[in-house]
């Protein structure tokens, strides 16, 4: 709609789009409303809307995502955890920890250094999807508490991941961003009940899901009502061996131009290796990330999982002198 259109003009509209029997969804942006068109199964005709007073123009969005896409909304999404900001133009954010809550003693000894060297947010998986059932697979509630003590000794707002539709309200009740795993991005019985609650959603990519298969899963979560989503790279599955997975940092740029949602990167699960995480933490911020995420361990030789990529304390110490030069040459 035009930057002045009217209330009535913009109802006008929304009865038309419904008698053409679509949905229609108003975007209140700061310049204009956009009203978005839903329930199309081709080209729609929009001879019947274009003439309509008030209209300023008619975009057609031919993609699975709609309201994720920066054709519905211009402006670059910015999500408030606690009172960190995440999104365009503001500071890359930096969230820490270890792959799994394993104990009181690892996860608080974790979260006080990490804190101290000024991580963002807390990370650690109380609910762990692992590649076979005979591994660790997470403390469950037990590691949900510890996180929330974690929380109260540091002030750091907690990032873990749910795997289940059902589990999600127990998962809300102690995390401040709720994490889907690779394996559980196209879970859309998940991904529709995350849609429903008002916290915000870290959603990481497929390990073979393509861009656009990426933002249609973070559509499901959109279209059901909750705008908070974070996408997260963190690897694809490529012929390449000598990595855990290939960091595929064009999304970055990428995901920019498609979407108005932050990205982030996982640099960790990207390159399974330790030594590769600094560097690659370091491109993924020159390449315009939001944030990044990264395992920390403060013993990784004993870690119950993700060890090999584990930072140590004094490797993440070394990182975070690197991403404030960083940061500061950026222009933050
Ligand atoms: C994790 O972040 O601990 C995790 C399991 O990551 P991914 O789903 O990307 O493998
Ligand atoms: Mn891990």
């Amino acid at each position: 709609m035009h930057h002045k259109a009217s209330r009535k003009q913009i109802d006008a509209v929304i009865a038309t789009v419904k008698i053409m029997g679509l949905t229609a969804k108003p975007i209140p942006g700061s310049q204009r409303t956009a009203i978005g068109v839903l329930g199309n199964k081709g080209y729609i005709n929009d001879l019947n809307i274009r003439d309509l007073p008030g209209v300023k123009e008619v975009i057609h969005v031919t993609k699975p995502y709609k309201m994720v896409s920066r054709d519905f909304h211009p402006r670059g999404t910015i999500i408030n955890v606690a009172d960190i900001e995440i999104g365009e133009g503001k500071r890359p954010i930096v969230i820490a920890g270890p792959c799994a809550v394993e104990s009181e003693n690892q996860i608080i000894r974790t979260a006080v250094a990490v804190k101290r060297m000024g991580a963002d947010l807390l990370r650690g998986g109380a609910f762990k999807p692992r590649t076979g059932p005979h591994t660790f697979q997470g403390l469950e509630k037990e590691g949900l508490k510890l996180l929330a003590l974690a929380k109260k000794k540091t002030g750091l707002p907690i990032v873990t991941e749910v795997m289940t539709p059902e589990n999600v309200s127990l998962v809300s009740e102690y995390a401040d961003v709720l994490q889907v795993g690779t394996r559980n991005m196209q879970n859309f019985d998940l991904l529709r009940e995350l849609g429903r609650i008002n916290k915000p959603v870290l959603l990481k990519r497929g390990m073979s899901a393509t861009i656009e298969e990426f933002l249609a899963a973070a559509e499901y979560i959109y279209a059901e009502g909750n705008h908070k989503v974070i996408l997260c790279e963190r690897g694809i599955r490529t012929f390449e061996t000598a990595t855990r997975n290939s960091l595929d940092l064009s999304v970055i740029p990428l995901i920019n131009e498609l979407s108005h949602l932050p990205v982030i990167i996982d640099p960790s699960h990207a390159t399974g290796k330790r030594s590769l995480v600094p560097p690659m933490s370091k491109a993924a911020l020159v390449a315009g990330a939001n944030g990044i995420m990264v395992e920390v361990h403060p013993e990784p030789d004993k870690a119950l999982s993700d060890g090999p990529q584990s930072l140590t304390i004094q490797g993440f110490e070394k990182l975070m002198g690197e991403i404030r030069k960083l940061t500061s040459f950026l222009g933050y």
